[in-house]
């Protein structure tokens, strides 16, 4: 499948990102812009699905990966005890700007509550 996107390129090398997370299905990487004092982006490796709108069923297991693997760098980072919040937007009226589903975690300080 087509990983022709920004994230593509960043799965494939191609632009430098600040990998930290990495398994078989799933890269874990720096948001750019940081809107908490963690912001790590979770992307499916091997798979390019432009929104969630667009996961098929057999392609469902991708987004328990992307969740468990935001799980695990939490537990692996220390702050999986005091919480964090995890966010997919979908197309534009949620702010989606880069068209490879991703999983944002955020974390490290009281978040708040949002919606508006
Ligand atoms: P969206 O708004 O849900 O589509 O999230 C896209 C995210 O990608 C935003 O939070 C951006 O800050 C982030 N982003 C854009 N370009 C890069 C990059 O080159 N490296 C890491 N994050 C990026």
């Amino acid at each position: 499948m087509s990983q022709d996107t920004l994230f593509g390129k960043i799965i494939r090398r191609e632009i430098p990102a600040t990998i930290v997370y990495e398994d078989d299905d799933v890269l874990g990487f720096k948001d750019i812009a940081p809107q908490a004092p963690v912001h790590v982006l979770f992307i499916p490796k091997n798979e390019a699905i432009p929104t969630l709108d667009d996961v098929q069923p057999a392609q469902a297991h991708l987004i328990g990966k992307l969740a468990l693997a935001a799980a695990e760098y939490a537990r692996r980072e220390g702050f999986a005890q005091n919480g964090y919040r995890i966010v997919m937007n979908c197309r534009e009226d949620a702010g989606q700007t880069v068209f490879h589903i991703h999983l944002h975690l955020l974390a490290g300080a009281p978040l708040g509550h949002f919606g508006t």
